[in-house]
């Protein structure tokens, strides 16, 4: 087995947030039906998650339903489930936002797109190729790491 991947449905747009700081490709539409979703996972070979019962009887065998409410009781769950594990150094390789994979970028071709103390300060620049969003080591708190080797890791 490959890499995990995941597609989360409308509900799970947290957890989906979280999946992706951890580096797993996560797909999150909140827009798109919820059967063209279960579609799109199975074919791109995802992991459906989901808290709807119906949805979940009606997917293929990748599908976790999902009961608890918080995101690291879901994370819980979906480890007693699958083999997930996340590694520390793909932690924020992926836009939290869209899910596209960050590529590493000069300081000059982020300059305009950073508050100005940023550019100067920054120690490196990671862009996302989907919506351009810049991000650079301390973007994320540290509370945030602690909270994913917590939940992923431990
Ligand atoms: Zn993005």
């Amino acid at each position: 087995m490959g890499e995990l991947c995941f597609a989360c449905d409308a509900m799970l747009g947290r957890l989906a947030r979280w999946l992706r700081f951890a580096g797993f490709d996560t797909t999150f539409l909140p827009d798109v039906p919820d059967p063209t979703v279960a579609g799109q996972a199975r074919a791109e070979g995802r992991w459906l998650l989901t808290r709807d019962r119906r949805l979940a009887a009606s997917t293929g065998p990748r599908v976790v339903l999902l009961r608890a409410r918080t995101v690291g009781e879901q994370v819980a769950e979906l480890r007693a489930r699958l083999p997930l594990v996340a590694r520390p150094e793909l932690f924020f390789t992926r836009c939290s936002c869209c899910n596209g994979s960050l590529v590493e970028l000069p300081r000059e071709a982020v300059r305009d797109r950073v508050p100005p103390y940023v550019a100067v300060h920054a120690s490196r620049f990671f862009s996302c190729p989907g919506c351009r969003r810049v991000y650079w080591p301390g973007t994320h708190p540290e509370r945030i790491t602690r909270k994913l080797l917590l939940w992923f890791c431990s």
